[in-house]
């Protein structure tokens, strides 16, 4: 799961509160109370998940020896390696004449680039590791009309816009790192959705407008930060991109410089000008592999119809030698697929749809696997029918999150959902609004299994994780995904810190949703 998620779901869900379209909730909260029985095969299938399984491939996968699965490592290799070995000895089929699909891709060591800005009669240059962190592009220019926003920000609920009145289609804009001053954007949801401490969670937000915006590329403005480049704070660590000519995905490429008080002098007087980054660096090429499976359905003309199951392989690996174990991002998901093939591989009776399981590489670094898969699919994306998403599943909601959700959704009976209901019974899965058929899916799935759900219905276009670029071609999705626990992305993310029994609870969801979908 990437990191622009969280503030982009806050963006949403204060954007569909200013226009007061909420709609009734109750539809979408799922309150089980009684098991309903599953039918036969799928009963037996669910209740052969074991916990000590899927406890094993976390283990495994989050081992120091497979390096954080970071891009490039021997330790995703080795992963890659394993995943096929479980798949071959499961009797899966390839999918495509061989389990693996290379995914062609970069990998960027940053040298010394630089941003330089004409306003007036100044002209100003800043450097890569002095005073500025230019954004993880492609070696070479970048050049337009730059135009200064103040702070950047647009929040119609408190009357603020920085974009009144301006047009900054194709250009490079430029704002400042912080919020106005008064106690109206004191609120918890504003101080996290533009002063989160992380730079990268912290722009989320201003990136996501000027996407929509249509800006040609981001500088943010920070006073200190050349001292922090200086005391070692922001190391320019190498980066990865997809093979050359594959279209990004929209965001506009984000520089930051350093703040002075003669800069914002100039830029209150001058605030529209030239703007150029030069970004250098060696490019080296690598190539990824997807680990990709078939099942074959039982019915002769529907299995030409497939659900397809993913969960990526890769995590951040060892940034500055520090290594990420990852295991509930997403060894959790990782475990659960193999877990969920493995049952249906063994069963004599089976769907009557295809199942293609696919292991991504590449998610946390840019949604490589999934995007590449999407343009060069093994199975027609038309003749998909679903594609079920699994990342991070290993930690619960807590209580708290569970409780300010039902209080917020404007239930009439709030309390009624709340009694008695654990948090380890609870899931959100995440489906795409244009494909209301799945919701009836969602909801059999969580009485056979157990767990009250609430549906999150998004169009996942801008979504966090390997589901986004199936809900742009139009494939309809579900998402299944536990909380941001608070050592998300950090070496804190262990075996030990998560529940097996919590990622076997949610892969008896998702194999009764995938039974169910590819059985209708
Ligand atoms: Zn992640």
């Amino acid at each position: 799961m990437s990191l622009r998620s969280l503030a982009l779901l806050a963006l949403l869900a204060s954007g569909a509160l200013a226009q007061g379209t909420a709609p009734d909730a109750t539809a979408d909260f799922i309150r089980v109370t009684t098991f309903e029985p599953l039918p036969a095969p799928l009963a037996g299938l669910v209740d052969g998940l074991e916990a000590s399984r899927l406890k094993a491939h976390i283990a495994f996968l989050s081992d120091p020896r497979r390096e954080g699965r970071g891009l490039g490592t021997r330790g995703l290799e080795a992963t890659v390696h394993y995943l096929q070995e479980q798949v071959q000895a499961a009797g899966l089929m390839p999918l495509g004449s061989t389990y693996l699909q290379p995914v062609p891709l970069r990998e960027v060591r940053p040298g010394q680039g630089t941003v330089r800005l004409s306003l007036g009669k100044s002209s100003l240059a800043f450097r890569a590791g002095r005073d500025a962190v230019l954004p993880a592009l492609a070696p070479g220019k970048l050049e337009g009309p730059c135009v200064y926003v103040g702070l950047g920000i647009q929040e119609p609920t408190l009357g603020h816009d920085d974009f009144r009145g301006l047009d900054v289609r194709g250009k490079v804009v430029i704002f400042r790192d912080g919020i106005p001053s008064g106690a109206a954007w004191r609120k918890a949801e504003l101080l996290e959705k533009y002063l989160s401490s992380r730079p990268a969670d912290r722009y989320d937000a201003r990136l996501a407008l000027l996407e929509k915006l249509g800006a040609r590329a981001a500088i943010a403005l920070e006073e200190g930060l050349d001292q922090r480049i200086r005391a070692g704070k922001e190391p320019a660590l190498p980066y990865f991109l997809a093979a050359p000519g594959v279209p990004t995905s929209g965001e506009p490429p984000l520089a930051r410089l350093a703040l002075t008080p003669e800069l914002r002098a100039l830029l209150e007087t001058a605030p529209e000008g030239k703007a150029s980054l030069e970004i250098r660096g060696r490019v080296q090429t690598l190539q990824g592999q997807n680990v990709l499976a078939r099942l074959e359905g039982s019915d002769p003309a529907l299995r030409r119809e497939a659900i397809l199951l993913g969960a990526h392989m890769d995590h951040l690996g060892m940034p500055a030698g520090v290594l990420h174990p990852g295991a509930d991002d997403n060894a959790s998901g990782v475990a659960a697929l193999l877990e969920i093939l493995r049952n249906f591989a063994a069963s004599p009776l089976r769907p009557k749809r295809t199942l293609l399981f696919a292991f991504w590489t590449g998610e946390e670094e840019g949604k490589f696997g999934s995007g590449h898969y999407t343009r060069q699919p093994r199975w027609p994306l038309a003749t998909t029918g679903a594609y079920l998403n699994l990342d991070m599943i290993g930690h619960p909601w807590p209580a708290e999150a569970l409780r300010s959700l039902v209080a917020e959704a404007g239930l009439k009976q709030p309390q009624a959902f709340l009694d008695g209901l654990a948090p380890t019974h609870f899931a959100e899965p995440g489906l795409s609004t244009s494909h209301r058929e799945l919701g009836p899916i969602l909801a059999r799935a969580g009485r056979g299994t157990g767990m009250s759900l609430h549906l999150d219905w998004t169009d996942g276009k801008s979504g966090g994780s390997d589901y986004r670029d199936f809900a742009r071609r139009e494939v309809p999705f579900v998402r299944f995904f536990g909380d941001y626990f608070p050592d998300y992305h950090k070496p804190g993310d262990t075996l030990d810190q998560l529940d097996p029994e919590q990622v076997r609870r949610m892969a008896r969801l998702v194999l009764a949703t995938a039974w169910l979908l590819a059985d209708r």
